[in-house]
């Protein structure tokens, strides 16, 4: 199939295989400001794991381990980031009490097979968000281990964004598998990694996205890894 423009957009970008961030690898060269050819909508995290990331609009967000939202320097670097192009190819509204779970059941019901890739966008509402942010880490720290000792924060009442991916489990090494969210304050000023949630009145937006683009890093710590480790332990309870 040619690349045409179109199709280009409709990609998942990844920045790095996921594997390697789950391994300790917290730095690579990539800028964030070099996400925005890749898309204007996404989530990820930055080198020595210096908070969450989240983008929307073009727009980056670094939710940092004191749950605040900060305007990135330039030249800031990330070790995983997931983007795309966002536009919705289906909207719900639902006015209902969903937590997690049930906000899960909901997006299944919403996607036409768990094998494909999905954007998803979440506005609205919430009776309660729980998320956390990675504080700063040497490398090679075990992901899991920095995982145990996240600071949690809890949002009551609340507006707000959630901003990730629906992907299949058999990607598992290179994007978080199953449903990976980012949440941010309605006024942009706080957000996390999301943990859990009670909704009260969402509009979930979600956007098929039929081709991934892995870019497989050069770095020296990348390339001298080894990836023998079943990692999959690891993952499910650090993310
Ligand atoms: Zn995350």
């Amino acid at each position: 199939m040619r690349e045409t423009r179109e199709s280009r957009r409709r990609a998942l970008f990844v920045s790095a295989p996921v594997k390697a961030l789950v391994e300790g690898i917290y730095r690579e060269d990539r800028t964030v400001a070099s996400l925005a050819e890749h898309g204007d909508f996404g989530l990820g995290t930055f080198n020595d794991l210096d908070g969450e990331l989240v983008m929307l609009e073009g727009r980056v967000y670094q939710l940092r381990a004191d749950g605040q939202a900060y305007a990135v320097p330039a030249g800031t670097a990330t070790p995983y980031a997931c983007v795309n192009f966002f536009s919705a190819d289906t909207v719900e509204t639902f006015e209902e009490q969903l937590d997690l779970a049930g906000l899960q059941r909901r997006l299944q019901q919403m996607i036409p097979s768990p094998n494909l890739i999905y954007a998803v966008r979440i506005d609205g509402q919430f009776a309660h968000v729980r998320t956390r942010s990675v504080p700063r880490q040497d490398s090679y720290r075990p992901l899991v281990e920095v995982a145990r000792e996240q600071p949690e924060f809890d949002f009551h009442a609340c507006s707000g964004t959630m901003a990730g991916y629906v992907t299949p489990n058999f990607m598992a090494d290179l994007t978080v598998p199953g449903l990976h969210l980012h949440f941010l304050t309605e006024d942009r000023q706080r957000g996390g990694h999301l943990l859990a949630c009670t909704t009260r009145h969402i509009t979930v937006a979600l956007q098929h996205l039929p081709r991934l683009e892995v870019e497989l890093p050069v770095s020296i710590d990348y390339m001298t890894a080894e990836f023998t480790r079943d990692l999959q332990a690891d993952l499910d309870e650090a993310e």
